[in-house]
């Protein structure tokens, strides 16, 4: 979600904010600014709506706004519209404080009815705006930066990550977290904060993760960091070992198309470690294999495309360990009264591993008892950092709001548990263990191949983009893919597009179906090819127009039926969506191409979803 970056050094901090802005300009946002203390001690603000690029022409890359501290923000609306006014960073009354948040603070209108009581003016609708204000009203007390953090801290409820300065303490950035992410990077007499690594890589590579309830003291000689009790603390320093590159295009023209092309790299990195001799290994993973006997109830918790991860997940995973599995949206999870204790497992899957909704749910788990195994792309993340086991995917950064490279490596990491799980049950053939892992080393270049065919894609996406109304259909693992390629096309091209279980269609949503409705048809799944195929003759014979995919040995048997096919090489069973998915991603680049939206950066969506 919004983005955060800060600098104190020896150089100007305005042209470095907003570099680390842009390269967080992907998580999506809505307007931008900037807060630098000038020589003459003074807070100058600079903010508007709209991209990024329209702040920095406004103070000319920088080159108006002097001073050497400072703090910026991408803002993603929860509070008030995106204006303006509304952009952070907000100041107080007096002009003593600058602050950039990212979160919700909960209990901001009592607050504001406090102040507003005390005689203070408010300007924005935020809930931000309080914390400026607060501050500016507990330091007329006290007279002390750090003790009216602490303060403002004890008063305010909610999630926040803080960047604050002080226009009478201009040699230090005061930084506080609690569940939204906040990191520290440390350089040659300076200091950075950020909400993401991007931000800050081309200057360091040595970074600290805040902890929840920890507030940070930034200044040139180095970074203070005190716990939730005040007491000073050394944190552990991470090296962050990828290439800047890895967050640039290189030559492709959307960061989604790039990382769409990644996969079959991002794949072997995910599975080729952890295979040797014909078997998988999770040596990252401590779960004995006593712990995994234990387990009577399995879920699976996750948001957006970790979801659909998880959807195949339970069939993959119920087929192979013969347990009964859950899949549950973690929005709805934390407050279902779910059933779980301390002979669950919790798998909870995110990208980030920021993911406010994931993070909760796993909180609520925690607390139930359970056995938290995470699978997350990013090392480090609050996710990975408060499970008893993690599971990283290894897809490198993605920067594109729609995942791809980070949904195929969870899909991965996820078989393999399967795999791994089944073999202690001894719930899994010797001959089914033997194929998948066969195929699973097999899948990069099986990918590579279907990487190969996009011209066929294009063609389609060109006939058939200026559709109004999509649905997917599928049985099994096809209707898992279908919720996952009908998600992928409705977040990047605004068509409307639904996912259904070919079976579920003739109770209800085939009525919707009329001359000229595109139905996407999903026939990967060998045991039911028969039935796909009654289902595309079904919606035929009400005027649908069928755009197919199957696999290569089906592709003849489909072609005598509908005229657009697209095909994958076949596969085992249950990997069959691992190369499924990958027309359905090309498919949705192109129309929503052909359609001139702004792929990376879909309207209304973040990145990482660090809001409830
Ligand atoms: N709740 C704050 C606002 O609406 C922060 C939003 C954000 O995280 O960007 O201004």
């Amino acid at each position: 979600m919004c983005g955060i970056v800060g600098f104190i050094g020896q150089e100007q901090a305005a042209p470095i904010l907003l570099d680390g802005l842009a390269r967080l300009e992907y998580r999506g946002y809505d307007s931008a600014g900037v807060a630098v203390v000038s020589p003459r001690h003074e807070i100058q603000v600079k903010k508007s709506k709209g991209r990024l690029q329209v702040l920095s022409d406004m103070i000319h890359g920088g080159a108006d706004v002097e001073g050497c501290i400072g703090i910026g923000h991408t803002r993603w609306a929860t509070h008030g519209a995106p204006s303006d006014l509304n952009s952070h960073p907000h100041m107080s009354e007096g002009g003593k404080f600058a602050v950039i948040h990212n979160g919700i603070i909960e209990n901001y209108v009592e607050i504001k009815e406090f102040l507003i009581g005390q005689g203070v003016t408010f300007r924005s609708e935020t809930d931000t705006e309080v914390v400026a204000q607060l501050l500016e009203f507990y330091y007329n007390e006290c007279h002390d930066f750090f003790e009216s953090v602490g303060r403002v801290l004890r008063r305010i409820e909610g999630a926040y990550a803080l960047g604050i300065l002080c226009a009478d303490c201009p040699d230090r950035i005061i930084a506080a977290r609690k569940d939204a992410p906040l990191l520290l990077g440390y350089g040659e007499g300076c200091s950075f904060l950020a909400s993401d690594v991007t931000a800050i890589i081309r200057h360091t590579r040595s970074v600290a993760y805040m902890e929840d309830g920890e507030v940070a003291v930034l200044t040139t000689a180095g970074i203070q960091v005190y716990n939730a009790l005040g007491d000073p603390i050394e944190k552990e320093r991470h090296h962050i070992d990828w290439e800047v590159s890895a967050a640039e295009k290189g030559g492709y023209p959307h960061f989604m198309l790039k990382e769409i092309f990644e996969q079959p790299q991002a794949l072997r990195r995910a599975i080729m470690p952890r295979l040797r001799a014909d078997r998988v290994y999770l040596e990252d993973m401590k779960l004995t294999a006593e712990k995994i006997r234990s387990f009577t109830r399995i879920f699976i918790v996750a948001c957006g495309s970790s979801y659909h991860v998880g959807v195949i997940g339970k069939y993959n995973l119920e087929h192979l360990t013969r347990r009964s599995v859950e899949v549950v949206l973690a929005s709805e999870f934390r407050y279902a009264d779910p059933i779980v204790d301390e002979n669950s497992l919790v798998i909870v899957i995110s990208q980030s591993g920021e993911t406010l909704d994931t993070m909760a749910a796993l909180r609520e788990a925690k607390k139930c008892g359970a056995y938290i195994l995470s699978i997350v792309n990013v090392v480090g993340s609050s996710i990975a950092r408060e499970s008893d086991d993690v599971l990283y995917t290894w897809a490198g950064p993605e920067i594109a709001v729609a995942t791809t490279k980070a949904y195929s490596t969870q899909l991965a990491v996820l078989d393999m548990v399967g795999l791994a799980f089944g073999e202690v049950l001894g719930t899994v053939s010797e001959d089914e263990y033997a194929e998948v892992v066969r195929e699973l080393r097999a899948l990069p270049e099986k990918m590579e191949t279907v990487l190969k065919s996009c011209e066929d894609i294009q063609k389609y996406a060109a006939q058939y983009f200026n559709h109004n109304s999509v649905f997917f259909i599928g049985r099994n693992l096809d209707y898992a893919l279908g919720l996952e390629g009908s998600l992928k096309l409705k977040e990047i091209s605004y068509i409307h597009s639904e996912a259904y279980a070919s079976g579920e269609l003739k109770h209800g949503t085939i009525s919707l179906i009329e001359n000229g409705t595109l139905v996407i048809a999903l026939g990967t799944y060998g045991a039911l090819f028969d039935k796909a195929m009654s289902n595309v003759v079904e919606v035929k014979a009400r005027g649908a127009e069928v755009l197919a995919l199957t696999t290569e040995s089906h592709r003849a048997e489909m072609e005598k039926t509908v005229a657009s096919v697209l095909s994958v090489p076949d596969t085992a069973r249950m990997l069959q969506p691992s190369l499924g998915v990958v027309p359905l991603q090309l498919f949705a680049y192109y129309v929503a191409l052909q359609r001139g939206c702004d792929i990376d950066k879909p309207r209304n969506l973040a990145k990482s979803v660090t809001v409830e």
